[in-house]
């Protein structure tokens, strides 16, 4: 047998090395054929997959914000950042600790009285209904800013007594009654329904369109987010919803977007309209987005948005519009009726989906009263929950709450039915008709028409105006009007404060602009005194918490204020 040459050592020992390996290779080949080749294309699929995705995302956001916008918005977020960390630096958070501790001090003791007695536990014996009768009494009393008299902007809508005492009535008559026991409680069934079936016929509703009643209009937009995110799911497989919408809109639509994730892309809602920018919408709009949104009109300012505009392209690109009527509720609706002019709102428009109405503003019911319709039962049926498997046997509910309060039902039903047509259209006439002669006042009178500037074009009966002189600042106007027992709200961006004319505010509305007059007369004065001093203005309370705090790039001071104001709202 031929002898093999022998082999060095280290050689050999590197063979046997390199077979070993390749034994091993082969070995964990046959094992999982695919796993060379699939682990390295699975790395690159999910790498193309992301890089696609940052991709579509960076090109959605440049062609929704612009280069200069996007590249504004990088700014803001930055310096958003930097200065929350200066924030919590560890000086400067207790300083702005103690400046928070103190404001809320100070409106503690406005908030809470001290000398009040406090029932924090239960009476070891139950009170006599007389004892609480008395004590209601007073509770009801307690020194307030004076609804009654006109004096708060909003709030109290309607207020009258025959129509308070019948809501109570009616209320007594179903204080037991839970709509979620149809058979129990028939009537209230019977009520909710026709409350929802008037509803519909006001915003003239096509057949096949459904609703149902809600708390509030907090409650009817969250419903109807929701139900445009369900559909979007379950129909387009949108997992990553966005929805678009005015920075005027009520910030309900923002509270939607927190609790059910929809991401929110707010739009400027510029000069001189001040209605929203529709190109600006239209550019935003995406794969994912699931929902547009209009007011009908909006809380800051009380504009109605171009809603023909996005109407159409809403239509056009296939996307849910919901219209926000909850402040117009039963006054949009009358405005042609009522002899003055208006703008297309409802299902007339053939792009609105959705449509939210509160029954507990100008439809006059008791708060705790709102309506959600939609133009067919499928996007209905997207707010729905049902659990058929539940311990507690098959379980639907409409809406948020599982149990709900008949007895408002009740008391929202006898509203519209006691005030009826007539009587919404005479309560517009009322108060649209109030909200323009106050309009008139501020664009006619020298002393407002110098001092202050209306935003836009109200049709409705919100009025918000903006100091037009920069030495003037709005929320010292707003402060002095307080000073003088109006309650008026402030607003931002752009300063500015606005009334909401109710019925009470109505029968005043004159008093209301001579106050305005001397006010802004007051400050004139003031700020002509500190000029001629040639000392710096002073700054007002509602200044401050604008106008400073406002101004940070990062808000979380107002945060933590705000938060122990809702605090102090749970104070004993
Ligand atoms: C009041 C209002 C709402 C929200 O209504 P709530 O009943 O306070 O929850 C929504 N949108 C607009 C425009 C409003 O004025």
């Amino acid at each position: 047998m031929p002898k093999r040459p022998a082999l060095p050592a280290a050689h050999s020992a590197r063979i046997r090395e390199g077979l070993q390996n390749v034994q091993q290779k082969t070995k964990a080949r046959a094992a999982s054929p695919l796993s060379f080749v699939s682990l390295d294309l699975l790395r690159n699929i999910i790498f193309f997959y992301f890089l696609l995705r940052w991709t579509r995302r960076a090109l959605w956001k440049l062609k929704g914000r612009g280069l200069l916008g996007t590249l504004r918005e990088v700014y803001g977020d930055t310096r958003r950042v930097l200065y929350g960390y200066f924030l919590r630096l560890p000086g400067v958070r207790a300083k702005v600790k103690k400046e928070v501790d103190g404001a809320l001090r100070k409106l503690e003791s406005k908030m809470v009285p001290a000398d009040a007695t406090r029932y924090l536990a239960l009476p070891k014996e139950g009170w006599t209904q007389e004892a609480v009768r008395k004590e209601l009494d007073a509770l009801a009393n307690m020194d307030h800013t004076r609804w009654e008299d006109g004096y708060v902007s909003g709030a109290v809508y309607h207020g009258e007594d025959d129509l308070l005492r019948l809501q109570t009535e009616a209320y007594g008559k179903f204080t037991v009654a839970n709509p979620i026991h149809p058979d129990v409680f028939p009537g209230v069934r019977k009520m909710e329904a026709e409350v929802v079936a008037m509803v519909l016929s006001l915003f003239n509703a096509p057949p096949g369109a459904a609703g149902v009643t809600t708390s509030g209009g907090t409650e009817s937009i969250l419903m109807a987010c929701l139900s445009a995110r369900q559909k979007a799911y379950h129909e387009r497989g949108i997992t990553e919803p966005e929805m678009i919408l005015p920075e005027t809109a009520h910030t309900a639509f923002r509270k939607a977007g927190e609790y059910f994730k929809i991401k929110i892309h707010v739009v400027e809602c510029p000069a001189p309209s001040y209605q929203v920018d529709i190109k600006r919408v239209a550019r935003l709009i995406n794969r994912n987005t699931i929902l547009l949104v209009g007011s009908a009109p909006n809380f800051p300012h009380g504009i109605i948005d171009d809603l023909t505009s996005l109407s159409n392209l809403a239509l056009r690109k296939r996307i849910p519009l919901h219209v926000d009527c909850c402040l117009g509720s039963f006054l949009v609706p009358f405005l042609s009726k009522a002899g003055f002019p208006s703008a297309p709102f409802d299902f007339r428009l053939p792009g609105v989906t959705s449509i939210s109405c509160d029954t507990h503003k100008y439809g006059f019911a008791p708060k705790g009263n709102s309506t959600v319709l939609y133009r067919n039962q499928e996007l209905r049926a997207y707010q729905y929950f049902v659990d058929p498997s539940w311990s507690g046997g098959v379980y639907a509910s409409p809406g948020m709450a599982g149990s709900r309060p008949g007895a408002l039902i009740a008391a929202c039903w006898a509203s519209l039915m006691s005030v009826g047509e007539e009587g919404y259209l005479a309560a517009c006439r009322e108060i649209v008709g109030a909200t323009k002669q106050l309009l008139h006042r501020i664009r006619t009178s020298p002393i407002l028409a110098a001092e202050l500037e209306v935003l836009g074009e109200p049709l409705v009966s919100v009025v918000a105006v903006r100091a037009r002189q920069p030495d003037i600042n709005i929320y010292d106007i707003a402060d002095g009007m307080g000073a003088r027992g109006w309650h008026l709200n402030a607003l931002q961006n752009p300063a500015a404060m606005h009334v909401a004319v109710t019925k009470p505010v109505a029968k005043v509305w004159s008093r209301l602009a001579d106050d305005l007059e001397a006010v802004c007369k007051e400050e004139r004065e003031k700020v002509e005194q500190r000029r001629k001093e040639g000392k710096d203005n002073k700054m007002g309370d509602t200044a401050a918490l604008y106008g400073v705090a406002g101004s940070l790039p990062n808000k979380s001071v107002v945060v933590e204020m705000a938060r122990g104001f809702l605090d102090l709202l749970y104070k004993a």
